[in-house]
C-alpha cells in the first residue's frame, strides 16, 4: 500500500547565533494508513522537529528543510502557507503534552473547539457547538453538555488532554501527530489516553504519529517504531521486532532504562551512560560512539570515522557496524 505519510532524506538546519544545527539528517520513514509510527528518543533527538516540520510549523527564515515530505501524495516542503492551513485540521493535526499551553484559559473548552471547527467548515455557531459536545462525548467527558461550556482550569489534567484529542480529531484528521501526549499525567490516566487514542483511531481508521521518550508508551500504542539519536533514525521495525530483537546498542540503553512492572522500586533503573551530543557539535562517524560500550568490537576506529547508514527504508534495519551475530550474542 502507499503509505500515507512518506518522510525522504528530511534534513533540518537551524541557523543559530553558535552556528548551524544539524537537527534533523537525513531520516526516512513511512506511515501506512490506520496505523501508528512511535518516534522514541531522548529530548534532542530530532524527534519533535521533525514533527513540526511535516505541519510547517517552524520558522522559514532561521530553518533550512531538505529532502521530500509527502502527505497523502501531496508534497510539503515548499508548500505554500494556504496550502499547510488547509492541511493543518483537515488532513494533519496535532495535540502536544501541555493542553494548558495550547487551550487559552480566556475561553470555553466548546468555544475552542468550536472555533477550530467553524475555520475548517463554514459551521454557524450553534453547529459548532453541537459538534463541541458531540467531540466531547466521543473522547469520554461526562456530562458534555454540562462541560462544554467550563473552562480550561475546571477540568482535571487528564481530561484537558481528552479535550486537546476531541479539538485536534474535530475535523476528521487523517494524520494525528501526538507530541509525548500523556508525559505531564499520571500512569492510570497516561493508560486511559493511550487507550482512547487507539479506540478513536479504530474508529477513524486515522494514522498517528506517536512522539515519545518512553518505549512504554510505544510498547502498548505503536505499530511501528523509529529510535531517532542525534537527528538520525538508528533503529526502526514493528514494535515486536524492535522490543523483542533490538539491535541498535542505543535502543539496549533505552529498553534497559525502563521502569518494569517487575522491577523492585530499590533497584535503580540503568539510564544510557553520558549524555546526548549538542547538536551545534555532534560526534564524527557514528553519533552514538562516546556512549557506546562496543566501539572496540566493532572494528578499530570504524565507529569514530564513518557514520553507519540504516537501510533499507522498509523492514528491520538499524544504524550500526556490529554484525547481527555480534548483537545476537550481546542482546540474546
Ligand atoms: Fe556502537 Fe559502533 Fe554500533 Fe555506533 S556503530 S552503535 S558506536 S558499535
Ligand atoms: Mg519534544
Amino acid at each position: 500500500p502507499t503509505p500515507f505519510l512518506s518522510v525522504r532524506d528530511l534534513t533540518v538546519d537551524f541557523h543559530t547565533e553558535d552556528g548551524v544545527v544539524h537537527a534533523v539528517d537525513g531520516l526516512s520513514f513511512d506511515v501506512e494508513k490506520g496505523t501508528t509510527l512511535g518516534i522514541v528518543g531522548e529530548s534532542g533527538s530530532g524527534k519533535s522537529v521533525t514533527n513540526l516540520t511535516v505541519l510547517g510549523l517552524h520558522n522559514p527564515e532561521t530553518t533550512k528543510v531538505g529532502g521530500e515530505i509527502l502527505l497523502d501524495g501531496e508534497e510539503l516542503i515548499g508548500a505554500s502557507r494556504p496550502t499547510m492551513e488547509r492541511l493543518r485540521g483537515n488532513k494533519v493535526a496535532m495535540i502536544f503534552q501541555d493542553p494548558l499551553t495550547s487551550l487559552s484559559p480566556y475561553h470555553t473548552i466548546g468555544r475552542q473547539i468550536g472555533e477550530v471547527y467553524r475555520k475548517h467548515t463554514g459551521a454557524s455557531r450553534a453547529e459548532a457547538r453541537d459538534r463541541a459536545v458531540e467531540m466531547l462525548t466521543r473522547v469520554g467527558i461526562p456530562q458534555p453538555r454540562l462541560r462544554v461550556d467550563d473552562h480550561p482550569h475546571q477540568f482535571s489534567g487528564g481530561m484537558r488532554q481528552r479535550a486537546m484529542i476531541a479539538m485536534a480529531l474535530v475535523c476528521d484528521p487523517d494524520l494525528l501527530i501526538a507530541d509525548e501526549p500523556t508525559t505531564a499525567l499520571d500512569v492510570t490516566v497516561q493508560a486511559q489516553i493511550l487507550d482512547l487514542l487507539k479506540a478513536l483511531q479504530e474508529e477513524t481508521g486515522a494514522s498517528i504519529v506517536l512522539i515519545t521518550h518512553d518505549l512504554g508508551v510505544v510498547a502498548s500504542t505503536a505499530h511501528e517504531v523509529l529510535v531517532m539519536y542525534a537527528g538520525r533514525a538508528v533503529e526502526r521495525g514493528t514494535v515486536r521486532e524492535v522490543l523483542n530483537e533490538p539491535h541498535h546498542p542505543y535502543t539496549w540503553g533505552l529498553l534497559a532504562s525502563m521502569p518494569r512492572l517487575t522491577t523492585p522500586v530499590d533497584v535503580p533503573l540503568r539510564p544510557v551512560r553520558g549524555t546526548p551530543p549538542s547538536m551545534l557539535n555532534v560526534p564524527p562517524g557514528c553519533p552514538f560512539h562516546p556512549r557506546c560500550d562496543y566501539v572496540r568490537l566493532a572494528g578499530p576506529g570504524i565507529c569514530q570515522a564513518e557514520r553507519p547508514e540504516l537501510s533499507p527504508h522498509h523492514g528491520h534495519g538499524d544504524a550500526c557496524y556490529l554484525t547481527l551475530a555480534q548483537k545476537r550474542e550481546i542482546h540474546p
